[in-house]
């Protein structure tokens, strides 16, 4: 630390990426990336041509991809915002719908680790709320707030999710607070509360394209939400980096929402492969979640969480290890392709001595 980091960021605690080693290629199913390429349609926006004009500045309003992604959800223009990145939502939601004691925030204990770095980022007020002892969310827990609520559906890392019914529940109960849904993985078997946004003007949907549309090397998130909504949010974004998508990105998100078909095939996959690998793990004496992701919360009766990361690590498969006290029993584990499984369970089968 230097002598001239602002005092507000001194014990700042920020938040730990994922591991993306370089030394070897590994099998990699620790950050939730899809194990699928993008598709052919974004491989063709994103030509020498294109690149040959990264001498000028990208569509600050980014009209033709809120465009594809407002049909896409049968929503207006004035609904949709974008940026680099749901993180980069999530932040910017944190500084215009949380405000120090005034406005404070409130979410589950064991989620997203994001949400508790941006609350201290931005010195509001939390409460990180514990979960049932089965992982589950307690909805009552979320109903008649003074505070913002914040709540990953399907939440991570365990994978459960909450009903349409349930998160309505939330919402109704609010009515003066924001509620932020995060559905950066509700393309793999979650019910998403895009649907409720014209009908609450509290509800704020935020996205990603990093998980089921295979873009997070690209960077790109959306929201959904009412106009005034959307417009406190673009009025952030203007205030910090209005170019925040470059002009590459802007291409292969709208080609991927043109290509709709293709990425939600690839979910159905990753879904069967999930049910397909949570029965394997099952099967020897892990305890799962009931994961509604693209990643599996598991737990072994015969090896620690840490000592079975290490050892998978050892034989190139890289998976999620927390070191927080309640799940430091568990893994996170992405869900990839067949191939990937068999040799995870391979893997695993082999440091249980199950061969
Ligand atoms: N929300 C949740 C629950 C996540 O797990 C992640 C990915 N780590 C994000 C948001 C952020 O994703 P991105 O910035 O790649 O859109």
């Amino acid at each position: 630390m230097s002598r001239f980091l602002s005092s507000r960021y001194r014990d700042l605690e920020a938040y730990t990426p994922g591991e993306q080693p370089t030394d070897m290629q590994y099998i990699k199913l620790n950050t939730n990336e899809s194990p699928y390429p993008p598709s052919a349609a974004v491989l063709e926006a994103v030509n020498a041509e294109e690149v040959s004009r990264l001498n000028l500045y990208s569509d600050p309003t980014c009209k033709k991809l809120k465009a594809a992604l407002a049909s896409l959800y049968g929503k207006k223009s004035e609904n949709i915002f974008v940026s680099s990145g749901s993180d980069d939502i999530l932040n910017f939601s944190f500084m215009a719908f949380c405000e120090g004691s005034k406005r404070p925030v409130r979410f589950p204990e064991i989620s997203y680790g994001f949400y508790s770095v941006y609350a201290e980022l931005h010195g509001v007020d939390y409460t990180a709320v514990p979960l049932s002892e089965d992982f589950s969310i307690n909805v009552e827990d979320y109903c008649h707030n003074d505070a913002t609520v914040v709540i990953a559906n399907p939440n991570a890392p365990t994978g459960i999710a909450l009903t349409l019914a349930e998160v309505e529940k939330i919402v109704t109960s609010n009515p003066d607070q924001l509620v932020l849904i995060d559905e950066a993985y509700v393309d793999f078997g979650g019910e998403s509360a895009t649907v409720l946004t014209d009908k609450y003007d509290n509800l704020l949907v935020v996205a990603t394209f990093s998980k089921s549309r295979s873009l997070a090397g690209a960077r790109l998130g959306f929201a959904i939400a009412n106009e005034q909504i959307i417009a406190d949010l673009e009025k952030i974004k203007y205030s910090t980096n209005p170019y925040s998508i470059n002009r590459l990105t802007l291409l292969a998100g709208e080609a991927a929402v043109r290509d709709n078909g293709y990425y939600m095939d690839n979910c159905k996959k990753i879904i069967e492969m999930r049910e397909y690998t949570q029965k394997a793990l099952r099967e020897l004496g892990f305890y799962t979640t009931d994961s509604k992701a693209n990643f599996i919360f598991a737990k072994s009766e015969q090896i620690g969480g840490e000592e079975l990361y290490l050892a998978l690590k050892q034989r190139g498969i890289l998976v999620r290890h927390f070191t927080k006290e309640k799940i430091k029993d568990f893994n996170r584990i992405t869900v990839g392709t067949r191939d990937q499984m068999d040799a995870l369970l391979e893997a695993i089968r082999e440091i249980l001595g199950r061969k």
